[in-house]
């Protein structure tokens, strides 16, 4: 971990600065009180250092930092990166009886993801009024740093600046948002021990026959039965579908679900052309018998979600992202592998 003891520091201002130990060390009080807590002594020290601008961890020219450095010990931070995805607002209570609302971001760079939580409402803002969408560079400064469920979380403070798109050296270097997908932590199936969101690479070996058809309401693409949406009542129902399959990757394999676009993705045609295929034919399996050749044997990079099966108690993917594999990246990644 990349901790830097206090005293070294103290040490390391009055080197740049040649204030007295007594005097740095009251800055850093003070600003332990005037974040209320939020920060560690340490912490703050490392926020006084950098308003002397005095750089204790390396980081770009701009003291921006890229993903792969920004690790637990670090209390304050400053990125640039894209956003891979953002989860909308959620509104929570607190015990006290407090409302407060929550969102975050994944983001990526050439080094890696993270999560950015907000909890600003004004921040929040920002991603309710559509200003911030997927895709787009944010720079966030004098974030703090976490360690959460699924690895490293930086959290921005109502004092931390947002830039969207920012027209800055660091921005340009950012990889497209389809590359940064494929440059993500991947997973070996027979890794995959636990419930949680992983990439996989491998191929569809098997596609369960069944009636793959399901319908949605058109407005919130959610499920309906009878023609009743549990938001919108009554509508007239488009057709969506799922394929149950088995994805194999060379260690072990695993069923993996896609619903919807995804489906539509893998099979090449909408729902609602496989649907009428199938009533040409009549028969519900018939679009996937047919794609079959097609699909079987093709290699993809899926994203999902691990969970377990209520029925089977066995582990399955619901994949939540689709990418044909792009040769040049994944002979860098490998490259990358051999190296590392
Ligand atoms: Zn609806």
């Amino acid at each position: 971990m990349l901790k830097i003891p206090i005293d070294e520091i103290i040490k390391k201002i009055k080197e740049k600065t040649g204030l007295d130990e007594k005097v740095i060390e009251k800055k850093i009080d003070e600003k332990v009180e005037e974040l209320s807590g939020l920060v560690s002594k340490e912490g703050a020290a490392h926020i006084v250092a950098n308003e002397f601008g005095i750089q204790l961890f390396k980081t770009t020219e701009s003291g921006l930092q890229k993903i792969k450095n920004i690790v637990p010990g670090l209390k304050i931070t400053s990125f640039v990166a894209r956003i891979l995805r953002i989860y909308p607002p959620k509104e929570f209570k607190t015990k006290k009886g407090n409302e407060g609302k929550v969102c975050s971001f994944l983001v990526g760079d050439d080094t890696g993801r993270m999560r950015v939580v907000f909890w600003d409402t004004n921040q929040i803002k920002l991603i309710e009024e559509n200003k911030i969408s997927e895709g787009d560079i944010i720079k966030i400064t004098n974030c703090y740093v976490k360690e959460g469920l699924n690895g490293i979380e930086v959290h921005a403070r109502s004092s931390s600046k947002i830039d969207v798109n920012p027209n800055i050296k660091e921005a340009k270097e950012i990889p497209p948002l389809e590359d940064l997908w494929q440059l993500s932590q991947r997973v070996q199936i027979k890794n995959i021990t636990e419930k949680g969101v992983y990439e996989i690479r491998g191929a569809i070996v098997n596609i369960l026959e069944n009636n793959p058809f399901y319908e949605i309401c058109p407005e919130c693409r959610k499920r309906v039965n009878n023609n009743i949406c549990e938001e919108h009542g009554e509508v007239k129902p488009k057709k969506s579908m799922f394929l149950s399959t088995i994805v194999d990757d060379g260690s072990d394999n695993m069923r993996v679900v896609f619903f919807g676009k995804q489906a539509e993705q893998i099979l090449g045609m909408s729902a609602e052309e496989a649907y009428k295929l199938s009533q040409e034919h009549n028969n519900f399996f018939y679009p996937v018998q047919n794609k079959k050749p097609q699909i079987l044997g093709r290699e993809l990079i899926i994203e999902g979600r691990v969970s377990k099966n209520d029925f089977s108690g066995e582990l399955e993917m619901i994949a939540r992202r689709v990418v044909l594999p792009n040769p040049v990246i994944e002979a860098k990644n490998i490259i990358k592998e051999l190296e590392s």
